[in-house]
């Protein structure tokens, strides 16, 4: 892994940046390029725009780590809130929670109502929510609670990380559940002893994981394959082997993040697929931003640019 990826990842957690960052106006300025901004009303007029282009969008609220029940309910009051918005509007957005928001380190109690509650409402409306996964320290936990929430709520999915051994394993225990799956290649700073650590590692258990979603056992089980990632030869890959498999378009989608690899998006939704563009919007955006700058360290100089234009 390159040290400016291992140092970002360490100023992601940093409490003393966060502050000063939030405060300075070119940082906030420079985060444009990857949310449109601060609220739900700003996420869903980009939604407008998006959806009129054939890119449905999820929608996720940055925040992590809540620290009292109170504001991991009225994280969950923000998204039936965000969910009423979207019967409003009729625009098809789908939302993507993190359990720590919901209040997990706090009771797995607590985050088990939260989410059962948003899944609750979004099946009103027709939507599934989508489970994002944190650090390892959470995974555990994360895919138990998803099961027990599952089990009431079929239509919520959860994210798994290619760059953690262990996933191929907890994807085997997944598939009979039939649920929505969303696989990415995995944002967090983890020990090799746990994850991959090379980009060749990781993109082989990623194709890997990705052509065991296909399989026809997990389809017919009711497997929903979401594909998070902006990688063009694993896209490539991906468009070959589901064709050359007979795995219809409709069956699974990609998910891309807003303001990356744009016309990538826009290609592959004209040529017929099933693509998702992933919105955040929040105020808590410090961690998640300078992980997004870790994913591609050239995003710095973009940063740094951003500093000096008007
Ligand atoms: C919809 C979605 C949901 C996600 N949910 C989670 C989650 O729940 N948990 C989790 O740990 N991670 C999540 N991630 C992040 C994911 O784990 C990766 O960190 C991220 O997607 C980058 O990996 P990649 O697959 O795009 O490939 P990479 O190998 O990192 O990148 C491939 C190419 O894509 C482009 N690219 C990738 N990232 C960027 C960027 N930030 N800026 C500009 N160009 C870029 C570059 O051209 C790069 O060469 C999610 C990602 C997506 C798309």
């Amino acid at each position: 892994m390159g040290v400016m990826r291992s140092v970002l990842l360490a100023a992601s957690q940093s409490t003393f940046l966060r502050e000063r960052a939030m405060r300075t106006r070119f940082v906030r300025r420079a985060t444009r390029r990857f949310m449109p901004g601060e609220t739900l009303e700003d996420a869903l007029a980009a939604t407008r725009v998006l959806e009129g282009q054939g890119l449905p969008t999820i929608l996720t609220r940055l925040g992590e780590n809540l620290e009292s029940e109170a504001d991991a309910a009225a994280v969950g009051d923000h998204y039936v809130r965000a969910q009423e918005r979207l019967r409003e509007t009729g625009l098809k957005s789908e939302m993507s929670v993190k359990l720590t928001q919901l209040g997990l380190d706090l009771s797995h109690a607590t985050a088990r109502a939260n989410l059962a509650r948003i899944a609750a409402h979004a099946a009103t409306i027709g939507r599934r929510v989508w489970v994002d996964m944190e650090g390892s320290a959470y995974t555990q936990a994360t895919l138990d609670l998803f099961r027990e929430v599952r089990a009431g709520h079929p239509n919520v999915g959860v994210a798994i990380q290619a760059y953690l051994r262990r996933t191929a394993d907890d994807l085997e225990a997944l598939v009979p559940v039939g649920a929505a799956i969303r696989l990415v290649k995995g944002a967090y700073d983890e020990p090799a002893a746990i994850a991959f650590r090379s980009k060749r590692e990781v993109d082989a258990s990623y194709v890997r994981l990705a052509e065991r979603m296909l399989r026809p056992d997990a389809l017919d089980a009711g497997v929903f394959p979401g594909f998070g990632t902006h990688d063009e030869r694993i896209v490539a890959h991906l468009q070959r082997h589901a064709q050359a498999n007979g795995v219809a378009k409709e069956r699974w989608e990609f998910e891309m993040l807003y303001g990356i690899r744009r016309e990538l998006q826009s290609k592959l939704a004209a040529e017929g697929h099933r693509i998702r563009v992933l919105v955040s919007y929040g105020e808590a955006w410090f961690p998640w931003y300078v992980r997004r700058l870790a994913e591609r360290p050239a995003n710095v100089w973009f940063v740094a640019r951003s500093a000096f234009a008007r």
